[in-house]
C-alpha cells in the first residue's frame, strides 16, 4: 500500500480495531501508525481492503464520490464521435474500486463488484444519471466477483425503463445489437474497439497492397464484432466461428443489420463462397479441421475467453493459447497477419509473447511482432494497479 496499490489482502492485516461491517469506511495505518489510506472493508473477501483514497483529508462522502464518477465520465469525452458504446467507469482504474458502468446509448450497464461499492449503490447510481445525462440504469452484477465478496447476485432494472430486448449501438460506423441481460459481461466487448479498427485498416491495406480482397477468419467471433468490422472494409471471405449457438444467432442478426448476406451458420460451409460463414464449432477441432482441408487465410483474428481465471489455471491456459496460435498460424499465408489476444489477468504481457513465440517456433514460420495491442482508452491502465491490464494483444506478421 505504501507503493499505491488499492488493495489490502487478508494475511496483509495486523490488527483491526473495532467490528467494521462489509463496505464501511475503514481508516488504514501502518505499524508505525502512518496514515496509509481510507478504504472499504469486505470481511468475506481474500481483498480484505479496497483503497477509495490515499489523502487523510479526504472525506468518502456522497460530494467525493459523486466527484470521481464526474471525472471518470468527463475523461471520455471525445469517444462519441466514434461510438455510443462507451466503458464510462473502469473500477479501480478510476479510483472507484469494484464498480464497472458501460453506456450503450442512453441505456447505463452496472457492476458493482465489491462491498463498498454496494454500500453506496444509491448514491452512486445518481452520481451516474447525473453525469451521464442517461435516465436508464441496468444492474449486470452477477458475474463471479461479487460471490467472493460475499454478495449475492443482482440483475435487473436499477433506474429507468426497462431495455429493449437488444440495444442497437454503432462504433466505428458498423451497427451492432447489444443484448444486456444476457450478453457477456455488460452485453458487448467495448474493450475491442481499436483492435476491431486495426483489423479493419489490415483489411483496406491488403486490398492497396495485393490488388485483391483478403480472407479473414475471426475465431471466438462472439456476436461478429471484428468479423462485421473485416466485412464492411471490404474483406473477400470472413469465416467466424464461435461455440454459441446464441452467439452466432445475434452474429447473424448483426451482419444483416449492416446491411451483410450471409449464408446461415452450419459447420461446413466452404470458404470459397464468397461472403460471411457463421461455423458454430469448437475453435480447437475447427482449426485442426480446416488445415486438414487446406484452408488459408490472410488474416487471422484469435480473441479467446480467459482461458486462466487464476495463478492455479496458467500452465493449462497456457497450453491452450498455444494450441490456438500454433494451429492458427499454420493457416495463414505468407505475408498474412495474426491479431492473437489473452484476456487472462493472471497471464502477464511477457508470458503471452512468449507462448505466441513458441507456436511460431513449432509452426516453423518467421513473424515479425507489428505491435502490441490492448484496450481501448476508455480501460486506462493505472500504473500503481497493474491489474487493470487485463487484454493484451500481438499483432504478427509472417514473413514470405
Ligand atoms: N472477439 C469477440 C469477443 C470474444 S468472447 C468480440 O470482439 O466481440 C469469447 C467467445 O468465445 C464467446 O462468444 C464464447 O462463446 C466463445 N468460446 C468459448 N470457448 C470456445 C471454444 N472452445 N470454441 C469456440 N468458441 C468458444
Amino acid at each position: 500500500m505504501l507503493r499505491r496499490h488499492p488493495w489490502v489482502y487478508a494475511g496483509a492485516i495486523a490488527q483491526v480495531r473495532g467490528a467494521p461491517a462489509s463496505g464501511d469506511l475503514v481508516a488504514v495505518h501502518a505499524a508505525d501508525k502512518r496514515f496509509l489510506a481510507w478504504a472499504a472493508w469486505s470481511p468475506e473477501s481474500v481483498i480484505r481492503l479496497r483503497c477509495w483514497s490515499f489523502h487523510e483529508a479526504d472525506r468518502i462522502d456522497e460530494t467525493w464520490l459523486g466527484d470521481r464518477v464526474g471525472a471518470a465520465v468527463a475523461r471520455r469525452g471525445g469517444l462519441e464521435e466514434v461510438t455510443d458504446a462507451v466503458r464510462l467507469v473502469y473500477a479501480e482504474a478510476d479510483f472507484l474500486p469494484g464498480l464497472v458502468v458501460d453506456r450503450y446509448g442512453d441505456q447505463l450497464v452496472v457492476q458493482m463488484q465489491a462491498a463498498g461499492v454496494e454500500r453506496h449503490r444509491e448514491a452512486l447510481l445518481d452520481a451516474l444519471c447525473r453525469a451521464s445525462g442517461c435516465d436508464n440504469v441496468f444492474d449486470r452484477s452477477d458475474g463471479a466477483l461479487r460471490a467472493r465478496e460475499g454478495l449475492p447476485g443482482t440483475s435487473g432494472v436499477l433506474r429507468g425503463d426497462a431495455p429493449p430486448d437488444v440495444i442497437e449501438v454503432r462504433e466505428q460506423g458498423v451497427r451492432f445489437g447489444v443484448d444486456v441481460r444476457r450478453g457477456h459481461k455488460t452485453g458487448f466487448y467495448i474493450d475491442q474497439r481499436d483492435n476491431r479498427r486495426r483489423l479493419a485498416d489490415l483489411v483496406r491495406a491488403f486490398r492497396a497492397r495485393h490488388g485483391r480482397a483478403p480472407r479473414v477468419l475471426n475465431c471466438f467471433c462472439y456476436t461478429g464484432g471484428f468479423s462485421l468490422a473485416a466485412a464492411l472494409a471490404g474483406a473477400e471471405t470472413v469465416v467466424s466461428v464461435d461455440s454459441s449457438a446464441d452467439a452466432l444467432a445475434l452474429a447473424h442478426a448483426n451482419a444483416e443489420r449492416n446491411g451483410i448476406a450471409s449464408t446461415p451458420h452450419s459447420a461446413a460451409h466452404p470458404p470459397t463462397a464468397a461472403g460471411m460463414q457463421w461455423r458454430c464449432a469448437d475453435v480447437f477441432e475447427e482449426l485442426r479441421a480446416m488445415r486438414a482441408r487446406d484452408e488459408r487465410f490472410d488474416l487471422i483474428v484469435l480473441d479467446p475467453p480467459k482461458f486462466a481465471a487464476n495463478h492455479h489455471q496458467v500452465d493449462r491456459a497456457a497450453r491452450a493459447y498455444k494450441d490456438i496460435n500454433l494451429n492458427g498460424l499454420r493457416l495463414l499465408e505468407p505475408g498474412g497477419h495474426l491479431l492473437t489476444f489473452s484476456c487472462s489477468g493472471a497471464i502477464d504481457a511477457d508470458l503471452f509473447q512468449k507462448i505466441v513465440a513458441g507456436a511460431v517456433i513449432d509452426a516453423d514460420v518467421e513473424c515479425d511482432l507489428r505491435a502490441r495491442l490492448a484496450a481501448g482508452s476508455d480501460h486506462p491502465i493505472r500504473m500503481t494497479h497493474p491489474e487493470s491490464e487485463y487484454l493484451k494483444g500481438l499483432w504478427l506478421e509472417r514473413g514470405d
